[in-house]
């Protein structure tokens, strides 16, 4: 795989008291510049701008009214970028933010100018990060979940193929969280077979779209042939393991 799109989940970026988990991000960039001098090109979708308002405004957080979310976002996502930055300019790379809206997907016009804004930022070597412009996007008109905005920047751009990042190592049969005898998944070819065989539990800490949205964005790519791996962006080098086989994942294989 040649372009690959990497989507970060809140809970993947974020330690346990809502922080930016700086190691994560560290060993994420080194990983980047290791797949670029390889000639790999990636794509970054992140979650944790709502977190890193939280952890920056505490008093805010409790407050549930839309305006205060939308708040936390905007001054979230200056905390996100400025940890991104910070990281992938030790390894010399550069970043650039792309804020997209569920409309911007929906508009001819618009998907052209996104598009051809993703291919000149990776074309100069650049590392997109994206992620919903949440201070525009009011509920009824969000794309809602990372998953699927991963999903929907894999199909625009063409990508190889899609990693999501959880806590988790992939797909079980039920939550791994509650059940500890609970199994892992490896290989996915028959998406609605699998959805018969498998319980979807509930999500916990900063988690949004849970496992529904990870199956239904392996679903969107699977239409335009490309595949899809979930896996766990805690653990160390989890990047370079996937690609060269010694990983366990879950993979969603294009038939
Ligand atoms: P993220 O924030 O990383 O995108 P979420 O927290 O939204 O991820 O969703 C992942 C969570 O879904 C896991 O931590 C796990 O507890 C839960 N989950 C529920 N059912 C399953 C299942 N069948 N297989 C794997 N994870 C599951």
């Amino acid at each position: 795989s040649k372009k690959i799109v990497i989507k970060i989940g809140s809970n993947t970026l974020a330690n346990q008291d809502g922080t930016i988990c700086k190691s994560f991000l560290q060993n994420l960039s080194k990983q980047v510049s290791c797949l670029k001098e390889e000639g790999k090109q990636v794509v970054i979708v992140s979650s944790g701008a709502r977190i890193a308002g939280v952890a920056t405004l505490a008093k805010w957080m409790r407050k549930e009214d839309i305006h205060y979310k939308q708040a936390l976002c905007a001054i979230g996502q200056v905390e996100l970028m400025d940890a991104y930055r910070r990281v992938f300019e030790e390894e010399h790379i550069h970043i650039g933010q792309m804020l997209l809206t569920r409309d911007d997907f929906l508009d001819p016009h618009r998907t052209l100018n996104i598009r051809n804004t993703l291919f000149t930022l990776v074309d100069e070597g650049v590392v997109p990060i994206i992620n919903e412009n949440d201070t525009v996007s009011v509920e009824e008109i969000k794309i809602g979940d990372n998953d699927t905005l991963a999903a929907l920047t894999t199909n625009l751009w063409n990508a190889d193929l899609l990693i999501l990042f959880s806590d988790i190592d992939g797909i079980y049969n039920k939550n791994p969280k509650t059940y500890a005898n609970a199994e892992l998944i490896e290989e996915v070819t028959d998406i609605d077979e699998l959805l018969k065989t498998i319980e979807i539990g509930t999500v916990n800490d900063f988690g949004t779209g849970g496992i529904a949205t990870k199956i239904e964005a392996a679903k969107k790519v699977n239409t335009y042939g490309i595949p899809m791996i979930l896996a766990n962006g805690k653990k160390e080098n989890i990047l370079l393991r996937l690609l060269d086989g010694t990983e366990k994942a879950t993979v969603f294989l294009v038939n």
